[in-house]
C-alpha cells in the first residue's frame, strides 16, 4: 500500500511479565474460580500445582459484581489484586442473556485494556478428531474491529455500525505477535485479513504487521485472505503448523473457533488475554451449567491455560512437566472425564495427572 500513517502515540513495547517473588521465593497469582464448574476446575489446577511444587502462592477473590450507583462494576478487591500481581487465571462467568449485568468478561477485558487474545489450537493425542496435526497459534487484536460499539440507527430501517482500526492496536498486537512467535519458537507469522475489500482498514492493519516484521529478520512474514484461510485449513491443517496468525478482532473471533473445533472443541482449548500492566488466563468454555456439581467437568482447558500462564511468567519447567502429565493421561485414555468418552470425574483424572508429575 502507498498509504502512510502517523504514528499518534508509542504502542506498547511487549507485555513481559512484571511480576515479582514474594520474600517467601514465590509469585502470588490472584486466581477467579468463576461460575458453574469453575470452581471444580480451579481446585483441579490448585491440586496440581501443589503436587507439582510450583513457585505460587494464590490469592483467590470473587467478581461477583455489585451495584454502584446503577452501574454493575467488578469489586475493588478484585481488581486490586488483578492490578498488583500482574496475572491471574480465571474460571468462566456467566453472562444472563438480553437483561441483567453486563458481561464480566468484557469488562474485565476493558479494565485492564487486554489487547491480545492467544489461542493455541494443538491437536491433542488420545483424542480422535478428522485431523491429528493442527497446531497453529491465533492471535486476534482485542480492543477494536467491529467490536468497538459503535452503532447508529441513521434513518428508520438503516443500522449503521463502525470498524475501527488504529495504527496504535494494530503496530501493538503485530509486535506481540513476533514477539510470541519468537518465543514459542514459530519460525512464520501470517497477518490475515480482508484488505481486497476492507482496503483502508484493513490495509492499515497491513501496513503496521509489515513495518514490525522488519524488526524480526529471523521469522518470515506472509499475509493471507481469512476466507481463503477457513477453506484450507479445514480441508489441511498441515501448511498452518508451525506458525501464529496475527488478525483484527472478528476474523479472531470466529477462526479461533473454527481451529478450536477442528482440535475436538470446548474442553481442550486454553487461551490468554495479554495487556500491558496484566494479563488474564482462562478456558474458552464457559460455566457448563448442566454439568456444575456433579464432577463431571474436564478442567483440561483450565490447566492448559494456566500452563501458558507459568510461560508467560517464565516458568516453562514447569509448565513443561505438567502438560506432559497431562497430555499422558489423555493419550493413554484409561482415567479421562465423559467429554472425552472415558468414565472418570475431575477427582480421578486430576489424580492421575498427579501421579504421573
Ligand atoms: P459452555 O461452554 O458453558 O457449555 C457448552 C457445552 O459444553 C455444555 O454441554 C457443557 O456441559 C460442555 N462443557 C463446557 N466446558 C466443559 C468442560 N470443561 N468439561 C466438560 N464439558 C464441558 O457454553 P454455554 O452453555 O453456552 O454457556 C454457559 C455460560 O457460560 C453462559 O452464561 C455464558 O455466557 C458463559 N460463558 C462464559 C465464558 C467465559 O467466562 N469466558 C465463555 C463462554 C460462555
Amino acid at each position: 500500500t502507498s498509504q502512510t500513517f502517523r504514528r499518534y502515540a508509542s504502542a506498547s513495547p511487549t507485555a513481559a511479565f512484571a511480576g515479582q517473588k514474594g520474600s517467601n521465593g514465590k509469585y502470588t497469582v490472584t486466581l477467579i474460580p468463576g461460575d458453574g464448574i469453575g470452581p471444580e476446575i480451579s481446585k483441579s489446577v490448585k491440586d496440581i500445582y501443589a503436587a507439582a511444587k510450583v513457585p505460587i502462592d494464590w490469592e483467590e477473590v470473587s467478581v461477583a459484581p455489585i451495584l454502584k450507583g446503577g452501574k454493575t462494576v467488578i469489586p475493588d478487591a478484585a481488581i486490586n489484586s488483578v492490578k498488583k500481581n500482574t496475572v491471574a487465571l480465571k474460571g468462566p462467568l456467566a453472562t444472563p442473556i438480553g437483561k441483567g449485568h453486563v458481561s464480566l468478561n468484557l469488562t474485565l477485558r476493558r479494565t485492564f485494556n487486554l489487547f491480545a487474545n492467544v489461542r493455541p489450537c494443538v491437536s491433542i493425542k488420545g483424542f480422535k478428531t478428522p485431523y491429528d496435526d493442527v497446531n497453529t497459534v491465533l492471535i486476534r487484536e482485542n480492543t477494536e474491529g467491529e467490536y468497538s460499539g459503535i452503532e447508529h440507527e441513521v434513518v428508520d430501517g438503516v443500522v449503521q455500525s463502525i470498524k475501527l482500526i488504529t495504527w496504535d492496536a494494530s503496530e501493538r498486537v503485530a509486535r506481540y505477535a513476533f514477539h510470541y512467535a519468537k518465543a514459542s519458537g514459530r519460525s512464520r507469522v501470517t497477518a490475515v485479513h480482508k484488505a481486497n475489500i476492507m482496503k483502508m482498514s484493513d490495509g492499515m492493519f497491513l501496513s503496521a504487521c509489515r513495518q514490525v516484521a522488519k524488526e524480526f529478520p529471523g521469522i518470515t512474514y506472509d499475509e493471507d485472505l481469512l476466507d481463503r484461510v477457513c477453506l484450507q485449513i479445514v480441508q489441511n491443517p498441515k501448511p498452518y503448523a508451525d506458525r501464529v496468525m496475527v488478525m483484527p478482532n472478528l476474523y479472531g473471533d470466529i477462526l479461533s473457533d473454527m481451529c478450536a473445533g477442528l482440535i475436538g472443541g470446548l474442553g481442550l482449548t486454553p487461551s490468554g488475554n495479554i495487556g500491558r500492566d496484566a494479563s488474564i488466563f482462562e478456558a474458552v468454555h464457559g460455566s457448563a451449567p448442566d454439568i456444575a456439581g456433579k464432577g463431571l467437568a474436564n478442567p483440561t482447558a483450565l490447566l492448559l491455560s494456566s500452563l501458558m500462564m507459568l510461560r508467560h511468567m517464565n516458568l516453562d519447567e514447569y509448565a513443561a512437566k505438567i502438560e506432559k502429565a497431562a497430555l499422558t493421561t489423555i493419550a493413554e485414555g484409561k482415567t479421562i472425564t465423559g467429554d472425552l468418552g472415558g468414565k472418570a470425574s475431575t477427582q480421578e483424572y486430576t489424580e492421575a495427572i498427579i501421579k504421573k508429575l
